[in-house]
């Protein structure tokens, strides 16, 4: 069907243009980006997301390096994290989310150099988006699903500004960062959330949807308007053990003019966030001229 968003071939593309700006960057600096995951606890899903952080890393041609710590204190975790914040070949720290109960999130998230933090979780890289500050870290999966919007409405000789945007979901992470970054694009934005009442009408009415709720299939396919543009962030097991957005997509692919599926969509454009994001922090620290994310790569 010609109007699936494919994330995982444009996720290459975007892997493909870091690896020639990373083989730039270290010829002209005899350095490599690194990045450092730290992952505590044994929770799986964690345990393969990290993996393939890190094979994505490797391939970029960045230093990657994993902190597993099966089991450790908050205080310890704290005590690696100034570590990482003061080591020179580490240009981007990640805590693996979530952590063990008894951690606070925050506080660990908080402790990150900002310049560093490519996750863009921490409160001054927040901050820094709400007022359209550019140079702090934007969250890796709303900059994904960016770059899939800014792509599908050149593709079709579109503009997102002054379009009406819906954004289902309002978390730190992914619900309140993307509608920032719509705004900043000029769009009309939107945000519902567990309280939003007639979200189906709204939801006719939008000509950009972006679901990020965590619910199965929660949003139908006659909720989307004719020739709207879907982007599903929703990851979802099913009791048959198989992964599916929060949009239904068989009812929803008719009618939009551009959709991404799940799996395939946004998850690939998240680690390759996470990389430019890394490129990003290492060309800052050597206060060389930042490379662009070019809609063609
Ligand atoms: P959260 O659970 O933090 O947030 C979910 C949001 O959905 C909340 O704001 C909640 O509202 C809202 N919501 C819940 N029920 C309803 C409802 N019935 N109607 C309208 N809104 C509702 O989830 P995340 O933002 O972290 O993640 C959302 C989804 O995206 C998950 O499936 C997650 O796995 C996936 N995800 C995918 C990523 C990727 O790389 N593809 C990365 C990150 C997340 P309220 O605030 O009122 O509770």
């Amino acid at each position: 069907m010609g109007n699936i968003i494919d994330g995982k071939s444009i996720a290459a593309g975007v892997v493909l243009h870091i690896c020639n700006e990373t083989r730039s960057f270290s010829e002209r600096t005899g350095l490599r980006p690194g990045l450092a995951v730290c992952i505590v606890g044994d929770n799986p899903a964690s345990a393969v997301y990290v993996r393939a952080k890190e094979k994505r890393a490797l391939e970029a041609g960045f230093t990657s390096r994993v902190i597993r710590k099966a089991d450790c204190t908050q205080a310890e975790l704290l005590e690696q994290i100034d570590a990482l914040n003061e080591d020179s070949e580490i240009h981007g720290i990640l805590v693996q989310l979530p952590l063990p109960a008894g951690f606070s999130e925050r506080a660990v998230i908080e402790r990150i150099a900002p310049h560093k933090d490519v996750d863009g979780f921490h409160t001054e890289n927040s901050g820094k988006l709400s007022c359209g500050i550019d140079d702090g870290f934007v969250p890796c999966t709303p900059l994904g699903c960016l770059h899939l919007l800014r792509r599908h409405h050149a593709s079709l000789g579109a503009k997102i500004e002054g379009k009406n945007a819906l954004i289902i979901g309002r978390s730190n992470i992914v619900g309140k960062p993307m509608a920032s970054l719509l705004l900043g694009e000029n769009a009309t934005v939107t945000i519902a959330h567990s309280r939003t009442r007639d979200l189906a009408d709204i939801c006719r009415a939008s000509e950009i949807v972006v679901a990020a709720v965590g619910r199965a299939g929660y949003v139908k396919g006659d909720w989307i308007g004719e020739g709207a543009v879907v982007i599903d962030v929703g990851i979802n097991r099913t009791a048959a053990g198989r992964l599916v957005g929060d949009v239904e997509f068989s009812g929803a692919v008719i009618r939009a003019s551009g959709i991404t599926p799940v799996p395939g969509g946004v998850g690939p454009m998240t680690i390759a966030m996470l990389l430019w994001n890394t490129l990003l922090s290492a060309h800052r620290s050597c206060s060389l001229a930042e490379p662009d994310l070019l809609l063609d790569c």
